[in-house]
């Protein structure tokens, strides 16, 4: 838990922030500033938030402190009713490292305080990672790319208006026709353009921003999927599926929101999938369970996504309710090449038919592949053999020309 060192000048403030701040820090207090005890200055803390009025009695021992800490970063944030004169001159951002104005609101002090606590925890991570040496400006400006990528993620989730759903179709091995498509977010930067999901989704993960990011691709996907069922008959039984985060299973309402999504964009619960991944499955807790069987019980499907890159113990299959395996596209490539691949892609096949679920093949790129799916019995497959992640006017196309992929 990281520890926040408050010097603040008012008692009633300091009561404000602690509070404010919660239970997810510790908060370190001096017992009486103006007795001149200095003894905090000995503990150990992550972030010091400081007020205008003490800032010139304690620059220097702050300063002091940094230097001692380097290279991981140790925040200062200034709170202040307006910047100091003198420390201006004494070119204030050389000493802190955000600057908030009185009064503060909960809203500002929380995510201020996130961001610099991530700052460190970053430089820390990275001091690490290399074992001690010291930071060089290859490591420093990659910590400072990742850390504007997450600034350009909070406005971008904060505008709205940035991220795109692509849509792939998952196509029956049996009809070869299309039977649904896959939800695969895209993020349209104002100035790095279309944005992978690789590029920007650990950092979401990591954040917890990732939350707002799925809700909004399912709604969205969601409501294109009802569009589509309703223009053409032969699109009525159509199903979506939408990656989901692990993290939205530790919510407590996530079986509300998903009702609440559902009837507010018409879309009938059979025709949705959740994708999750398999590794961050493992560690599931009681309460988690709770959550998939709650979402279960709406008639969502639940697929497990990448299946067999995870640290598989099969044993977890039996307690989970998951309906469907998605095989992890580095077994499908090596189809054909690799003879284990191909008795992994069997094995994976048969277990899921054995545990009474069914089979998904994902990064199908070749009719070999195809033939030898069809042949262990693979009930879907989606990959470029069949179509590349589309926007949703080209999604509309393929759906409209009624393909057969013989
Ligand atoms: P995923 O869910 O396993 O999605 C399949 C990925 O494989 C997609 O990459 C897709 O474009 C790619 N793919 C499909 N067929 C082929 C093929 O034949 N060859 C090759 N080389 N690639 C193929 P994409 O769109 O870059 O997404 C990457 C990952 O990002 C996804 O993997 C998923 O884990 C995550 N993701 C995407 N959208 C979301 C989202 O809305 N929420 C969450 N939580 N994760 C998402
Ligand atoms: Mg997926
Ligand atoms: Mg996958």
């Amino acid at each position: 838990m990281s520890t926040i060192l408050l010097i603040l000048k008012h008692k009633e403030n300091s009561r404000l922030l602690s509070e404010w701040l919660g239970k997810s820090y510790q908060i370190l207090l001096p017992i009486s500033l103006e007795s001149g005890d200095d003894t905090f200055w000995e503990e150990p803390f992550d972030l010091c938030i400081i007020d205008g009025y003490f800032l010139h009695l304690y620059w220097e021992r702050l300063q002091v402190r940094r230097k001692s800490e380097q290279p991981v970063f140790l925040p200062i944030l200034l709170v202040t009713s307006r910047p100091n004169v003198t420390l201006e001159t004494r070119n204030l951002w050389q000493f802190v490292d955000k600057l908030v104005i009185t009064p503060i609101t909960k809203r500002v002090l929380q995510t201020d305080v996130e961001v610099l606590l991530r700052s460190r925890r970053l430089s820390l991570q990275l001091k690490l990672n290399q074992s001690g040496e010291e930071f060089d400006n290859n490591q420093q400006s990659k910590a400072l790319a990742l850390l504007q990528l997450e600034a350009d993620l909070r406005k971008a989730i904060e505008e709205g208006n940035q991220f795109q759903v692509y849509y792939q179709p998952i196509v029956s091995l049996e009809h070869q026709t299309i039977a649904g498509f896959e939800a695969l977010v895209r993020w349209n930067h104002p100035k790095q353009g279309l944005i992978a999901p690789d590029q920007f989704i650990p950092v979401a993960e990591e954040t917890g921003l990732i939350l707002s990011i799925d809700l909004w691709v399912l709604q969205e996907a969601c409501r294109q999927m009802r569009i589509w069922q309703l223009s053409l008959p032969h699109a009525a039984r159509l199903k979506i599926s939408v990656n989901f985060s692990s993290k939205q299973f530790s919510l407590v309402n996530l079986q509300q929101k998903l009702a609440k999504i559902l009837i507010h964009t018409d879309l009938d619960s059979e025709s949705l999938k959740l994708e999750l991944t398999e590794s961050k499955l493992l560690d599931i807790a009681q309460s988690t369970m709770t959550t998939l069987l709650d979402v279960k019980s709406l008639g969502i499907e639940l697929v497990l996504d990448d299946f067999g890159t995870g640290y598989s113990s099969f044993s977890y299959l039996h307690n989970v309710p998951i309906d469907a395996l998605k095989i992890d596209r580095s077994f499908i490539w090596k189809i054909g090449v690799d003879e284990n691949s191909n008795k992994i892609v069997q094995s994976i096949i048969r277990l899921s038919h054995k545990l009474g679920m069914y089979a998904i093949a994902e990064g199908v790129e070749t009719v070999e592949q195809l033939a030898q799916l069809k042949k262990w019995g693979c009930e879907y497959g989606q990959g470029y053999l069949f179509a590349k992640p589309l926007n949703s006017a080209a999604a509309w196309e393929l759906i409209a020309s009624k393909p057969i992929w013989s």
